[in-house]
């Protein structure tokens, strides 16, 4: 049993050109994106509105296609769905790290059948302090 996701498999939409535009452009990135930055990058390439890539977004998001996280200044990342995220979030830097192996797939496979949802992903995220933050949190709050 494996945790990667192909989205070829959910291709149950047919996609507008802009909205693979932005899938395809989100699967080159290293790293999620906010809609801004996206926007800023993007429009190089595919001449688009502001409006237009907030509208795929949600689209994409809606058809499981995409997984958006909230940043640590509160703004939406979003990126391609490839495996479920596991973070190490620290509150002070806002860096997170990633967990290699996901604490709860047991139990996400035991979720009774009976209830009607349709998971896409899952996002699990621990906040703490870094190495480097705590001493300086120590520091300045003591
Ligand atoms: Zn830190
Ligand atoms: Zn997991």
């Amino acid at each position: 049993m494996t945790e990667m996701y192909n989205p070829s498999d959910r291709y149950e939409h047919r996609l507008s050109r802009n909205q693979q535009s932005v899938l395809d452009f989100l699967h080159q990135q290293d790293g999620p994106l906010s809609a801004q930055e996206l926007y800023a990058t993007i429009r190089q390439h595919h001449p688009m509105g502001l409006a237009t890539v907030y509208r795929a977004l949600e689209t994409l998001k809606l058809h499981g296609l995409i997984r958006v996280r909230t940043g640590a200044h509160g703004e939406s990342l979003y990126s391609p769905i490839l495996t479920d995220d596991h973070f190490l979030t620290c509150l002070q830097c806002g860096r997170s790290f990633p967990l290699d192996n996901c604490p709860v797939k047991d139990w996400e496979m035991s979720l009774p059948r009976a209830i009607p949802f349709k998971i896409y992903y899952h996002t699990l995220e621990f906040f703490g302090l870094c190495e480097c933050c705590i001493l300086q949190v120590q520091s300045m709050h003591p």
